[in-house]
């Protein structure tokens, strides 16, 4: 039959992040000894208890439809998590789980970004937020902030791009792809100009909280001034080694939170039975594991970090967050290998892959050309094998 794809899909980027750990997975089942620091994971296993919660799960029959927006003792447990944790007070009823922050996101762009609705992206920024954000007939208004800013916007910048038209502000804290961590004191001063437009819904996607070297992170749902419109999304991924299990959540006003349930009720349905019983034991349970995984990742900055500044070619900031480095590329776009030019990003990263065997994403995926993404979320010992083989690579080009 004829071929015919939706407008809506035809216009979407495929996710260069799971595209790129795919070719990697291809490579390797070749017999190719790739070092994918591409995808954003943790490499740890799930912690035994929380295995242990969903194993249970199934033995007591947890395997039937499930509420909408999650089991209501879920709920209460995220709810707890974060009053205690972040001094955000919520009711369960405001909580909606989905199957992943990411369903999270995209259930609360679905539901609240109309066509032509602005909404501001600082960049570089996550692959999915544009993509999700044009399914929604949105327009995205980008927000640069480059490495000699530490990748972090300014309360100016911000007050320049909201319009009468501006629906929503997407702040990822700590941030992916650059580690980024905007300090409490840096909210604030954004949170002075977002006071000034009621208008403006604040969504706050703070997946990599735990993952944070530096100051105590304060999330943007504790601003009075600003809590009553601010969408907290967050979820069991990161923190607890959890990416396949497939919980997130949003934290929404609960009008909108009822909008995201509505929505959810035609699309998903309640999000896995036994996954939910498992995240239900990672926020009950002890947070010991989250701590130790912490650990793991800061020894891991300070080692990308140490042997990433040593390699010519590549311009590297100290990350406070998540488990990302964006080393700026552009001293290296113009150079050659053989007669083959590198003139982009993208040409580096697939450099990369094909001569060193080194999967990083290229930063335009991340609305950030000349840039790439390498994720240190892999052992000591791979870190040391990929600068190695990086450095070498670049060597060879004139
Ligand atoms: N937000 C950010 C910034 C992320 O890096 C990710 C990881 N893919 C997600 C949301 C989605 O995470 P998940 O769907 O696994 O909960
Ligand atoms: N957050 C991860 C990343 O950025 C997971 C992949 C994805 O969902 O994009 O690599």
């Amino acid at each position: 039959m004829e071929q015919h794809i939706s407008d809506r899909v035809q216009s979407l980027a495929a996710s260069a992040t799971l595209a790129m750990s795919q070719k990697s997975a291809e490579l390797k089942a070749q017999g190719v000894d790739v070092i994918n620091l591409s995808v954003g994971e943790p490499d740890f296993p799930t912690p035994a208890h929380i295995k242990e919660a969903a194993k249970k799960a199934i033995d007591d029959n947890f395997t039937f439809y499930t509420p909408v927006p999650g089991y209501m003792s879920l709920r209460k447990a995220i709810a707890e998590k974060l009053l205690k944790e972040n001094n955000v007070s919520v009711a369960p009823e405001q909580i909606v789980v989905g199957n992943g922050a990411k369903q999270a996101l995209c259930n609360v762009i679905l539901a609240a970004i109309n066509p032509g609705d602005e909404v501001i992206i600082p960049t570089p920024a996550w692959v999915s937020y544009v993509e999700m954000v044009k399914l929604a007939e949105g327009k995205v208004v980008e927000l640069p902030a480059g490495i000699e800013n530490d990748f972090k916007i300014t309360p100016g910048q911000l007050e320049g791009a909201i319009t009468p038209n501006t629906r929503m502000v997407l702040l990822c804290t700590p941030s992916n792809p650059t580690g980024a961590v905007y300090t409490p004191e840096e909210l604030q001063a954004l949170v002075n100009v977002l006071a000034r437009h009621p208008q403006i819904l604040v969504m706050a996607d703070e997946i990599y909280e735990h993952i944070n070297y530096g100051a105590p992170i304060r999330s943007l749902g504790s601003f009075p001034e600003i809590a009553d419109r601010v969408v907290i999304i967050n979820g069991v991924s990161k923190a607890y080694a959890m990416t396949g299990w497939r919980v997130g959540y949003c934290a929404a006003p609960l009008w909108l939170a009822k909008a995201v349930n509505k929505l959810q009720g035609q699309y998903t349905s309640g999000c896995s039975s036994i996954a939910q019983k498992a995240a239900e034991a990672a926020y009950t349970g002890s947070q010991e594991c989250v701590e130790e995984m912490r650990r793991a990742f800061e020894r891991r900055r300070d080692l990308v970090v140490e042997l990433a500044s040593k390699i010519p070619g590549l311009k590297v900031n100290k990350p406070t967050g998540a488990f990302y480095l964006f080393p700026e590329v552009s001293a290296l776009l113009g150079k050659k290998f053989g007669d083959k030019v590198i003139a982009t990003s993208g040409d580096l990263a697939l450099y990369l892959l094909e001569q060193a065997h080194v999967a990083t994403v290229d930063g335009a995926a991340f609305c950030a050309p000349g840039y790439i993404r390498l994720s240190y979320a892999t052992s000591d010992e791979n870190i040391c094998r990929a600068m190695e083989r990086i450095g070498a690579a670049l060597a060879k080009l004139s």
